[in-house]
């Protein structure tokens, strides 16, 4: 087993996850990776898995580290190390694939026009497609709904609501399953509205005496978005109108989606035949990002803008700012400061628009990794014995876990030394605790009060 061919090896390791996951899975997140380095040390292998993203490595790393393992561990016949890293791929891996992509592009040329037509005739936002959407636990759900909607028009589940807080993407999903329709099918009768476009289309028919035409429009549609639905309620006309429309496009086998800042049951003065409708289709929520996924937004959103930020950078953007609309607007500011004014792309830049936005939402703290553990002791009057030891009783647990995410998500520390600095754990724990925490914090008050008050004694 002296000279593995790292490309066939990392084939054959492709091949056996494809079993395991779904195509789309496949697709996003495994298509572009490639086995950057394979050492042998002793009788154990280390491979380093080159990921084009930070966002697809540290999906990768928490998501299928065991997947690949276990593969390569196979493969290897004995035990493989991993670790990630963002490569890209090097001009010899790139040219076995180029053969298979060549006449994709051949085929976008030829149909660019037909399609560009097609999605201002949809009126979608063009970057708002599947391939801009990084996916994380807190959109999970939403986005696998919106991949089956995508998959099975008017089949999967009628209508897709989805709801959620502003600025976390809600218009985005929607957004991106019109898209989808239209690139399998340029002809495809998509229409994006929002719920005041809606009404005033109704408001104007009915005024002059249009509403033949405005049904014309609306109910020979395959796909009909509608943002911000809550808008229609309390009003009368429009929501009799909007039922007949909605009744006339499910029976004819349409998709219907729609958003809202809240979920049916919760909008007021919602026709109650409207809210029982809605129930009757799939109901998903999108909850605020984790950190990870802030990550994976604020890379997206810089490089659609040409810029490429340092890991250092994405981190302290995404570590201070809390909804995806909120990181668009610090780009924008950001690249405006290095326009116009020629500042120069570093933390301190950074650190100061933050400082100035009304979009802080909490300062990442300047604090050592000492401090934090410090702050986090005192804050649940533990000593260091019980917060880095091994006991798994929830009251030394949980502050554990919270120090571990407090370590990475502050001071952004690699798992591997979060692990070394909490007692010597090993990073999948590290990741494990993470996760939880930024899943409890996204719907637990009591942890959120905890990481507040660490904060303060810090
Ligand atoms: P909402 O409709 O929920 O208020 P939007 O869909 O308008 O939010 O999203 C706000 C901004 O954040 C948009 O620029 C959108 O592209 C971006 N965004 C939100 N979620 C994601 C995501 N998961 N991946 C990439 N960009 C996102
Ligand atoms: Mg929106």
């Amino acid at each position: 087993m002296e000279d593995i061919d790292k490309t066939r090896l990392w084939n054959d390791v492709c091949e056996s996850i494809k079993l395991n996951v779904s195509s789309a899975i496949f697709s996003t997140w495994f298509s572009q990776t490639h086995l950057a380095a394979l050492n042998k040390l002793g009788d154990r292998y280390s491979a380093d898995v080159g990921c084009p993203t930070l966002f697809a490595k540290s999906t990768l790393e928490t998501r299928y580290f065991g997947l690949i393992q276990n593969s390569l561990n196979e493969y290897l016949k004995t035990h493989c190390d991993l670790i990630f890293s963002v490569k890209q791929k090097t001009a010899s891996e790139i040219k076995i694939n180029s053969e298979t992509i060549a006449p994709l592009f051949e085929k976008d040329k030829v149909d660019h026009e037909r399609l560009n037509m097609s999605i201002s005739r949809a009126k979608l936002r063009p970057s708002y497609t599947f391939n801009n959407f990084a996916v994380s636990s807190s959109n999970q759900m939403a986005w696998a709904a919106a991949e089956a909607v995508s998959k099975n028009p008017g089949g999967a589940y009628n209508p897709l609501f989805i709801w959620g807080g502003v600025g976390i993407g809600k218009t985005h999903l929607m957004t991106a399953i019109g898209h989808s329709a239209i690139e399998k099918e340029a002809e495809s009768k998509v229409f994006f509205c929002t719920g005041e476009d809606f009404t005033n289309d109704i408001v104007e028919g009915i005024r002059n005496k249009t509403t033949q035409s405005f049904r014309d429009k609306y109910r020979k549609l395959e796909i009909l978005l509608i943002d911000d639905i809550q808008f229609i309620a309390g009003k009368d006309s429009v929501q009799e109108e909007f039922f007949h429309t909605f009744n006339a496009l499910v029976s004819s086998g349409s998709q219907i989606i729609l958003t809202s800042d809240q979920p049916p049951s919760e909008i007021q003065k919602l026709e109650e035949r409207l809210r029982s409708r809605f129930e009757a289709g799939l109901i998903v929520d999108i909850a605020p990002p984790d950190f990870e996924l802030r990550c994976a937004i604020v890379e997206i959103k810089s490089k659609q803008r040409g810029v490429d930020l340092p890991d250092n950078l994405i981190h302290l953007i995404a570590g201070n700012i809390d909804t995806p609309r909120k990181i668009e607007g610090l780009l924008i500011r950001i690249l405006s400061e290095i326009n116009l004014k020629k500042s120069v792309l570093n933390e301190s830049l950074i650190e100061n628009l933050i400082g100035k936005g009304d979009d802080q939402i909490n300062l990442k703290i300047k604090a050592s990794p000492n401090d934090i553990m410090t702050a986090v002791q005192k804050y649940y009057s533990l000593g260091k014995k019980q917060l880095l030891g091994e006991s798994r009783v929830k009251q030394f647990a949980q502050p554990r876990q919270l120090l571990m995410y407090l370590l990475r998500t502050q001071l952004s520390l690699p798992y591997q030394e979060v692990g070394r600095l909490v007692g010597g754990r090993d990073h999948t724990t590290v990741m494990h605790a993470v996760d939880k925490i930024t899943q409890m914090a996204s719907n637990n008050v009591q942890i959120r009060e905890d990481i507040r008050g660490i904060k303060n004694v810090l």
